[in-house]
């Protein structure tokens, strides 16, 4: 359904029946761009570009799970809900084509919250280029908002990056820094009334919100897919120690990290002892970076569309267990045992 119908379970009152009205307009005054019908008829209808196939990712958020009205700001929910199927996009190279969202509210929300979650969902899909093209209302029964995304990208025929076809000897790399977002939200929970965390809007190359306004690297997986760079890439969504056994695990691997080469976020590296600091690193989730494998043949580059790549570890055949091993700065080794995040909202 694509807000065309009455809304099932909603009262047809002005305020949800205007609420739809607001996406309907909103999303008719953007691009379309790969979508030939959005928002009015039964089914949106998309047109892929010749020669790609289409990638389908979809990501539920729930307040008090994935976010709370007390530490993000309604702008911050709204561009985590769309950021984290974009990264799932970025992570196999594919270009966003279009985006679903269906959305359950509680009866009485505040509509101004409402109307900052579109504005934060808006900004970053007039950012990425993807039209809403799509999805449905309805009003919780429970006083969470419940918020569904679908996301609908397209990568060239058999080439979307995969996480299963990383190969021996291929060198370990990631996006951007770690921990981050992880260490935001432990500031988020120290100070959620404060008034300067209420007024965050959005990042500035000065004031980074890993958190709350986490940045998904779409421009990193399309050029890692149409470079042929990389073999292989997954998204950190849980953490590194987690995300690299994923990897590791799919392509039937080891692989030796370098603790001492990670790249820490220096909100991670701020209050925190150095322990601390490589330990939000490695567990700390919600980064959205990308974590990827590439031949040692190719030549790398320092930094993709303005983002930092760095060389982290190596792929070897699968011989340990678990399939990480960690090498400390002196060149001692230890086994690196998952410990993905837990989302501590
Ligand atoms: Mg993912």
């Amino acid at each position: 359904m694509s807000y065309s119908d009455q809304p099932r379970g909603i009262a047809t009152s002005g305020g949800e029946l205007a609420l739809i009205e607001k996406i309907r307009r909103a999303s008719a005054a953007r691009p379309l761009g790969r979508v030939r019908l959005g928002i009015g008829d039964d089914c949106a209808v998309l047109r892929p570009p010749p020669g790609h196939e289409l990638l389908v990712t979809t990501d539920l958020c729930l307040e008090d799970r994935h976010f709370r009205r007390d530490w993000h700001t309604p702008e911050s929910a709204g561009h985590r809900c769309l950021a984290r199927g974009l990264s799932d996009l970025a992570a196999m190279g594919a270009t966003p084509l279009a985006a679903f969202l269906s959305l359950a509210v509680p009866s009485g929300i505040d509509r101004t919250w409402l109307d900052h979650f579109f504005l934060g969902l808006r900004a970053l899909a007039d950012e990425a280029r993807v039209p809403l093209a799509g999805g449905d209302t309805a009003q919780s029964p429970s006083s969470h908002v419940l918020a569904d995304i679908v996301l609908i990208g397209s990568a060239p025929f058999g080439r979307a990056l995969q996480r299963s076809t990383a190969r021996p000897g291929d060198l370990l790399y990631v996006t951007g820094s770690l921990g981050g977002a992880a260490a935001e939200l432990l500031s988020l929970q120290s100070r959620s009334a404060s008034p300067e965390t209420r007024s965050a809007r959005k990042p500035s190359p000065t004031q980074p919100h890993p958190q709350l306004f986490p940045a998904p690297r779409l421009k990193v997986g399309a050029t890692l897919l149409r470079r042929s760079l990389a073999t292989a890439c997954i998204d950190i969504s849980d953490g590194l120690s987690s995300d690299l056994q994923h990897l590791c695990n799919a392509s039937h691997l080891s692989a030796e990290l370098h603790l001492d080469r990670l790249p820490i976020h220096p909100l991670a590296a701020g209050d925190l002892n150095a322990a601390g600091d490589l330990n939000i690193a490695l567990h700390g989730g919600e980064d959205y970076e990308l974590l990827f494998a590439a031949a040692p043949s190719k030549k790398i580059p320092r930094s993709i569309a303005g983002v930092r790549i760095t060389q982290i570890g190596t792929f070897i055949h699968r011989s340990t267990k678990p399939a990480v091993t960690a090498i400390d700065r002196s060149g001692g080794r230890s086994p690196l045992t998952p410990a993905g995040w837990e989302h501590r909202i």
